[in-house]
């Protein structure tokens, strides 16, 4: 069973859970998809900053399943288009515009998160899409928490110099030289700098929770697919 967001908008999106399979339903979007005259947008993570809209322009003369290199990020505001991702602990980040009917959808892991993916996203559907911030609705979804996401010091030292304000959401740990970092709220403190207050934050860690594939528990090659389609 899926953990489904925006529900009550009636556009989908959500998140597969165990014993799902990413590749095995996203080929199953894809088919569907192809079979409506859709898109399936596939983004190759590579812990980028690097959104795209995509655009009618983008789309001409594309095949229905659609690759893009060093992608993270995703922002359209055409309709039958599924924008994916792929998470074992990483944190799928949505938003959705009910006015201007834009979607989006970004892989923050540590270093998206840094870098500050969530910004990119929200800045996209402000800037290229013209989205009023008071409108728009996110969702940090499902990844590892702040319980059990423990770090090194030079992870830490790196949130604290590129993110001076982001204090209050790293713990020292009782082990000297390991902290944990809340990478949930930092990302939806990003949104807030957008003036995005219509954000919510997911409990699920997927450390802890067994209905999710979470790559720092189990090393597994298994991931949960994140998608949002108007
Ligand atoms: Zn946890």
């Amino acid at each position: 069973m899926d953990i489904k967001y925006f529900e009550q908008y009636g556009i989908t999106a959500g998140i597969t859970q165990v014993p799902d399979r990413s590749d095995v339903r996203r080929a199953a979007m894809a088919k569907e998809l192809e079979e409506q005259d859709g898109f399936l947008i596939r983004p190759c993570l590579t812990h980028s900053t690097n959104v795209y809209p995509i655009t009618w322009q983008f789309l001409d003369d594309k095949p229905s399943y659609i690759e893009i290199e060093d992608c993270d990020g995703m922002v359209t505001d055409v309709r039958n288009v599924a924008l994916t991702s792929t998470h074992g602990d990483c944190i799928p980040l949505y938003a959705y515009d009910p006015v201007k009917k834009v979607i989006g959808l970004a892989h923050a892991g540590w270093r998206g998160t840094v870098d500050g993916i969530a910004a990119v996203l929200a800045f996209t559907m402000l800037k290229l899409f013209d989205c009023d911030p008071a409108d728009i609705h996110t969702v940090v979804g499902p990844g590892i928490g702040r319980c059990c996401f423990e770090v090194s010091e030079d992870v830490a030292r790196e949130f604290i110099e590129k993110l001076p304000w982001c204090e209050d959401y790293i713990d020292e740990c009782v082990v000297p030289g390991k902290y944990m970092i809340d990478l949930k709220g930092i990302n939806a403190e990003f949104f807030r700098m957008f003036g995005i207050v219509n954000t919510e934050i997911s409990p699920v860690c997927t450390y802890e929770d067994e209905n999710c594939w979470s790559y720092r528990r189990d090393g597994t090659d298994k991931r949960m697919l994140a998608y949002i389609k108007l």
